[in-house]
Order: structure tokens, then sequence, then C-alpha cells
């Protein structure tokens, strides 16, 4: 089992306070959804994790398995078993969507240990197959000229692909019509077990009708204000944020 802890995470962002100690734990195993109002700080949690540079850490850690990796480079999380998948993914000319995953793959395995092409490719195929991917996107260059549904369901591809231990979701379902909503929920149900957590972010309880959080977390103003099941969810869809901030005896 690995865990994930965020222990009094702040952040700023050119000197302005976003992020005022975030702490939340999460195990292979689980799947964690964080909820709460726009400007709240949820993309400003995703990019600390993952080392954007326009993100100030001042306080606090982030530990994978008992390690600081906010004290790695970005390619070392992404070697210690992270991934990120971005609220509006780049394009990078150039290199072809397959060449990316292979290389991201291999990045993490030992030289004796390496994904051949072969093997790559039946993996490729499978899981193109069960997202309802044609099989020319995985040539095209990655992310160029591709829709914003086709990116999101690429970066679920990609996922699947890369097998990271933990991977940070933001808003993973903004844009997506149903059908595509419906494919990228698959998939990420697919990654479940023993070996993979996710935290998903999301605006709208929508893609949690899809995915069944284990834990659901608000967060507000730069904090987690509360933490509890799948529950939590339903309850933040009837009342709104507005029930729960008088509930929390919040004024924010
Ligand atoms: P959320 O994802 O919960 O909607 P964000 O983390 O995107 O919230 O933003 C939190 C706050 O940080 C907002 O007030 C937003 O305006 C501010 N912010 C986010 N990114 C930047 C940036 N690059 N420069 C300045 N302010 C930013
Ligand atoms: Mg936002
Ligand atoms: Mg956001």
């Amino acid at each position: 089992m690995s865990v994930l802890e965020v222990k009094n995470l702040h952040v700023s962002i050119e000197d302005k306070k976003i992020l005022k100690g975030v702490n939340l734990t999460m195990r292979t195993g689980e799947i964690h959804a964080i909820m709460g109002p726009n400007g709240t700080g949820k993309s400003t949690l995703s990019a600390a994790i993952m080392g954007h540079p326009s993100y100030e850490v001042t306080e606090g850690e982030v530990l994978l398995d008992g390690e600081n990796i906010l004290e790695m480079e970005v390619d070392e999380r992404a070697r210690a078993g992270l991934f990120l998948a971005v609220q509006y993914p780049s394009e990078i000319a150039g290199i072809s969507n397959a060449e990316f995953m292979r290389a991201a793959i291999n990045s993490r395995r030992a030289d004796d240990d390496k994904i051949g092409v072969m093997a790559f490719l039946k993996q490729l195929d499978k899981k193109m197959a069960l997202l309802d991917m044609p099989e020319e996107m995985a040539e095209r260059y990655l992310n160029e000229g591709f829709s914003g549904g086709e990116k999101k369901r690429n970066e679920i591809l990609q996922l699947m692909m890369i097998e990271p231990t933990f991977a940070i979701l933001d808003e993973i379902d903004s844009g997506l019509d149903i059908d595509a909503l419906q494919v990228v929920s698959k998939g990420i149900n697919a990654m479940r077990g023993d070996g993979f957590g996710a935290l998903i972010i999301t605006h709208y309880q929508r893609l949690l009708n899809y995915i069944t959080p284990d834990v659901v977390h608000i967060m507000m103003d730069g904090r987690v204000v509360k933490t509890a099941g799948a529950e939590l969810a339903q309850q933040l869809e009837a009342e709104g944020y507005k029930g729960l901030m008088e509930e929390l005896g919040l004024d924010i």
C-alpha cells in the first residue's frame, strides 16, 4: 500500500495566499473526490503537488510514502508514481501520443524491464477499445488538434497505460458530453484496485454518479473544511455550499 499525505500545505501565487493549511491523506485502493466552490484553491492544490512553477509552497509538505515530493523535480514526481491530468492539457508538438506514453511507462522501469513495442501496442489496442477511441489517435501528435473531449479521453488513456500509483484529476469532467463522461468514468473505474489511488477534483456531483468515491473532501477558502463518505456529495447537491457553511458555522 502507498500513502499520499498533504500536511498543512500553504501555497501562494504572486504573494497572494491561496492554500491556507490543507490536510488530507489518501491510500492506494481509494478514490477521493474534492469538491468546492470556484476559486477556492482546488486547482492550486493539484498544481502545487505536481510542481507547477507559479505556485509557491510557503509551508507544509506532501509526502509520498514518507518522502517529501515537494523537494523533487517534476519529472521525478512522475517517476515516483504521480500522475496529473490538468484542466487545460497542453499541446506538445513533435511527439506522438504513443511515443509519449511508451516513454512515460519506461521512465518508471528498470533497464531490464522496459516495455517492448509489441507488448506496448497490444496493451494500447486493448485500452483504446475500452475507451472507444479511434486507432489513429495514438499516432497523432500529442494533444495537437484534439478537441476538448478527445483530450480528456486521451488523458484517461494515458492514465490507463502509465498506471501511476496516484492520479490527481482536475476537472476531468469539464466540457464533456454525457457519452464522453461515461467513457472517462469507465476508464477511471477500470483503474480501481489495490495499487492505485485517485484524487478527483470536480465542481459538480454529476461525475460522482458514475464514479463512487470512498472519501469526499470539501474545500473552501484554501482549506479542507469537511471530509466524509460518498454521501457528502449528495448532501452538497441537496443543500448547496451555503447549507454546508451554515452547518459548519463558516462565514467565508
Ligand atoms: P479552483 O480550482 O478551486 O476554482 P484555483 O486554485 O484555480 O481555484 O484558484 C484559487 C485562487 O487563486 C483564485 O482566487 C484565483 O483567482 C487565484 N489564482 C489561480 N491561479 C492564479 C494565477 N496564475 N495567478 C493569480 N491568481 C491565481
Ligand atoms: Mg476554477
Ligand atoms: Mg480549478
